[in-house]
């Protein structure tokens, strides 16, 4: 079977969604189509003074909740499809966690490895200018993804608000906290993860164990995960990046990981672990297995391999629908991206509340409120999957569709 695309996969777990719920082929089609869709080319002059030409996109998948918020992604197999995809994704992550938002992805077709910084601003700054049209504090608010980082979105900021003449710190979220970031974004994603993984331990009563963590990508998301879960005394026993990844039963300690991988670009080569291959470190023996990198890692070809308690999905779309069909009959427990990474979000939409607001709270206040939106999500999703005997994606994505489906329906198809 030709491999499918990742908008394929993620509408059909929508079509799941859809047929648990009976929604009809009208309201579907609706719930299902981007909204609106730009495709840009984005001409910038490189160090050496030639001119590259990259390929940039803003897709707004669903508005009907409220504005549209979701990262921006600078990555080399960015293109349409990836895009749509991950925006729909972002339209059912904010109705699990109640943000009162609508859905949208954005990226740039691009290695940022590559790039010196100059140039990375200045595609920054040209996409931006590029998708302007769509986005605004009260309309589509970028945040960072896979590439991009809190540098980007400041340059993301400035720009705006260089368009707009004033400065307008609620234009994107994840950016530096000295110039209106909030505290607690940048490990937001991770922590939210934590908490559902600390939901799942208690809730399918697997004690208090030293938990075996395996962590494939120690970016922005896989390195918080693995510090918080190492400070709450689990055993990081393996972590990778796209070069490969390392291993040590007895466990690696995640800040020295980080510290080397600052200095070589690599966790591969760690002293006192043992290299390992990606494919080798998702299929190790472990309690939890946590994908922090990119889509389509666990597939039909390796699902069968994976040998983890708990799956807590970290990074979008790591599963494709034929392995979580293989991994529910082998019984592991699988927090759905939707739940699981919507601790990023909900700070963005805590960062942005204190934005339009001239407000700061505390990081204190931004965990605990974060920890009661998790806490509160993954409880409804598990009751509800438990009740109606269903995996927790279904579950999550029929607790999002719903949502959906209703706000649509009372806002009413005008004219
Ligand atoms: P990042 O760019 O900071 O880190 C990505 C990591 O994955 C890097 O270590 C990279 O080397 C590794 N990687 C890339 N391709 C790989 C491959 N083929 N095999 C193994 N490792 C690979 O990105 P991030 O922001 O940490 O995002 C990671 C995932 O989390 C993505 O799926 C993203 O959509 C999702 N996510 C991120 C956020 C956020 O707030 N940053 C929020 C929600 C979801």
């Amino acid at each position: 079977m030709a491999q499918r695309t990742l908008w394929e996969m993620t509408v059909e777990n929508f079509e799941r969604a859809c047929d648990f719920i009976g929604v009809n082929d009208g309201l579907r089609s609706c719930l299902r189509e981007p909204r609106r869709v730009l495709e840009v080319s984005i001409p910038i002059v490189m160090d050496d003074d030639s001119i590259g030409v990259f390929k940039g996109y803003r897709v707004q998948h669903n508005i009907t909740r409220g504005p549209a918020k979701g990262g921006i992604r600078f990555s080399p197999e960015v293109d349409m499809d990836e895009i749509k995809a991950l925006a729909m994704i972002m339209t059912w992550k904010c109705a699990v966690v109640d943000v009162p938002y609508g859905g949208a992805k954005g990226g740039v077709a691009c290695d940022p490895g590559k790039l010196s910084t100059g140039e990375i601003e200045r595609l920054t700054r040209k996409y931006i200018l590029e998708i302007l049209p769509l986005i605004g504090p009260q309309k589509d608010i970028p945040a960072p993804d896979v590439g991009t980082n809190p540098q980007i979105m400041a340059w993301i900021m400035d720009t705006y608000s260089l368009d707009q003449g004033y400065t307008v710190p609620g234009s994107v979220t994840g950016k530096p906290v000295s110039i209106g970031g909030s505290l607690g974004r940048e490990g937001a994603t991770a922590l939210g993860c934590v908490y559902t993984i600390l939901d799942a331990i208690k809730e399918l009563s697997l004690g208090e164990d030293k938990f075996d963590v395996i962590i494939q990508g120690l970016g922005n998301v896989g390195w918080n995960t693995a510090r918080f879960l190492f400070d709450s005394g689990m055993n990081i026993m393996a972590v990778s990046d796209i070069k490969g990844g390392i291993y040590n039963p007895r466990g690696l300690d995640p800040y020295e990981v980080f510290e080397y991988c600052r200095n070589n670009g690599t966790v591969c080569g760690f002293k006192d672990a043992e290299d390992i291959s990606n494919k080798e470190l998702l299929e190790m023996k472990c309690d939890i297995l946590v994908p922090a990198a990119i889509e389509n890692q666990i597939t039909e070809k390796n699902a069968d391999r994976i040998k983890a308690v708990i799956i807590a999905e970290a990074a979008n779309a790591p599963t494709t629908p034929e392995a979580d069909c293989i991994l529910k009959e082998k019984g592991i427990f699988l927090i759905p991206d939707l739940l699981c990474n919507a601790g990023g979000v909900t700070v963005s939409y805590f960062e942005w509340v204190q934005n339009v607001q001239a407000i700061f709270w505390n990081e204190e206040e931004i965990n605990s409120k974060l920890k009661i939106v998790m806490d509160h999500a993954f409880n409804e999703v598990y009751r509800f999957a438990k009740q109606n005997e269903i995996d927790m994606r279904l579950a999550a994505t029929v607790f999002a569709v719903d949502k959906v489906a209703l706000a649509t329906k009372l806002r009413g198809i005008y004219p």
